[in-house]
């Protein structure tokens, strides 16, 4: 296949949104696609283009954007009209230019929560394909709220029923769906998702058949879709295929690299890694509860903490304090250390990239969801896969140091320990299938390329 094919990809600059972006582009490009990654200046500094198949994709940017508060509107509300200013702005100068370079742009490929650029995209007489970067079954939730067709009843007990979806309770929901007054312009955003639905010329979808089978059967009856996932980079999937060893992009610096050492020295499935991802905004008691619950339990931890949230650590418990115990960071290659023996069990907010990461690398979970689609992703986990356990919280809204222990030892030890064990297997051999060659979603990306060919 030539390389006449050329298409612009838009991820939303997040890190769990540009992960996925950056992942399909590398198989686009790996399919014999041009690929060019737009995104903003700062965000392009920190992509890590040494890495092998970074070099494959070109990077155009547009100007960064700044925030400023706007009488009315919440932050992130003016967050997303920036963003989106900066992209409008620049997005036709880099079709222009490419043109004029001799490499005219097919098509775009989008997140779904900047559909606008459907728009963009339409008016440069381009093709669009919107990429869904959170599971289906999230997906149809904010489908039926944009159809008008979800009814939730805020009755203690009461139970929400959708077409492909096990019975949820109303907490399995997505914390935006049921608390719809937390944050009013992210839900927007998310049920927006799915204004270009239906006029986009492909959707893709981050998950794949098995895994999620009924719901996307469901959604394939609105729409033709495709699945393209888990886009983990493919060398840990399947060491036979020369890849990436990491995402190529990260936007947050780890200050030391210690973990890897500490890690060699520990036995096979003994530590606990602790992540609560990219965003996630824990209280201060909260943190107490989840040292505390560390200390207390018999494994060795790793927990990720974020720069911004390292004042809300407990006294004695500082970054980079190597103990035998536990170690504390700011940042680390979570792909590295996830698929590192030592490690028996990931301590998570179930962010997906997060959740597809452990699937992908056989780690039993234990979900402690903090907002968004994490919620929902914690029912699937522990109801449907079963490859993890999800935390109680007490009546304050806070998992105690003593579920901490639960949870861990459940997913460390026991009869359940080992069924979770077993599942994570299968479903990591699942997810190895389906992004193999000849797998679904290998077939899907085959399929969407013959067809940007000849579109
Ligand atoms: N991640 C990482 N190092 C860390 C913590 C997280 O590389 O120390 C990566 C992780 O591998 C994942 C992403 O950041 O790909 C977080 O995405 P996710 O969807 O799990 O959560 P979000 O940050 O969007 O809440």
């Amino acid at each position: 296949m030539g390389t006449n094919t050329h298409v612009l990809a838009i991820p939303f600059p997040l890190q769990g949104h540009i992960n996925p972006m950056l992942q399909l582009c590398n198989r686009l490009s790996s399919k014999g696609v041009r690929v060019t990654f737009v995104t903003t200046v700062s965000v392009s500094k920190t992509l890590q283009t040494k890495t092998g198949s970074i070099n494959l994709i070109n990077i155009e940017t547009v100007p960064d954007f700044t925030i400023q508060e706007v009488d009315g509107l919440d932050i992130y509300e003016i967050y997303i009209r920036s963003f989106r200013a900066s992209i409008t702005n620049g997005i036709s100068d880099i079709i222009k230019k490419q043109r004029d370079s001799g490499f005219p742009v097919k098509a775009i490929v989008y997140d779904s929560v900047i559909p606008w650029s459907l728009d963009i995209a339409n008016e440069n007489g381009l093709k669009g394909a919107v990429l869904f970067t959170q599971p289906c079954a999230v997906s149809s939730i904010f489908y039926h709220m944009h159809k008008g067709t979800l009814e939730i009843s805020r009755d203690e007990g009461s139970e929400v029923l959708l077409p492909g979806m096990p019975v949820m309770g109303l907490k399995d929901l997505p914390t935006l769906v049921y608390d719809m007054n937390s944050y009013p312009s992210l839900l927007r955003l998310l049920v927006e998702q799915f204004s270009t639905f239906e006029k986009a010329d492909w959707r893709l979808f981050n998950t794949f058949d098995k895994l999620e089978d009924e719901i996307l059967k469901w959604m394939a009856t609105k729409y033709p879709i495709r699945t393209i996932g888990p886009t983990v980079p493919s060398m840990y999937i399947d060491k036979r295929i020369q890849g990436n060893n990491d995402y190529g992009l990260s936007l947050f610096k780890p200050k030391t690299e210690s973990w890897a050492e500490w890690l060699d020295t520990k036995d096979d499935q003994s530590v606990i890694y602790v992540s609560f991802g990219s965003l996630a905004d824990l209280s201060e008691k909260q943190m107490e509860e989840i040292a505390l619950g560390l200390t207390e339990t018999k494994c060795s931890f790793l927990w990720v903490v974020r720069d911004s949230e390292q004042s809300k650590l407990p006294q004695d418990f500082t970054s980079d304090q190597l103990t035998e115990k536990g170690l504390i960071v700011n940042w680390c290659s979570q792909l590295e250390v996830l698929s590192h023996r030592s490690v028996g069990c990931f301590l998570t907010h179930g962010g997906w990239n997060s959740t597809l990461e452990a699937l992908v690398l056989g780690v039993p979970m234990v979900v402690m969801p903090q907002w968004t689609d994490q919620t929902t992703n914690a029912k699937f986990i522990a109801d449907v896969w079963r490859t993890g356990v999800r935390c109680k919280e007490n009546g304050n809204g806070i998992v105690t140091r003593e579920e901490v222990i639960v949870c861990v030892n459940d997913v460390m030890k026991g009869e359940r320990g080992r069924e979770i064990r077993r599942n994570v297997l299968k479903w990591k051999d699942l997810a190895i299938e389906a992004v193999s060659e000849g797998g679904s979603s290998d077939k899907n990306v085959t399929e969407f390329v013959t067809e940007l060919k000849s579109a």
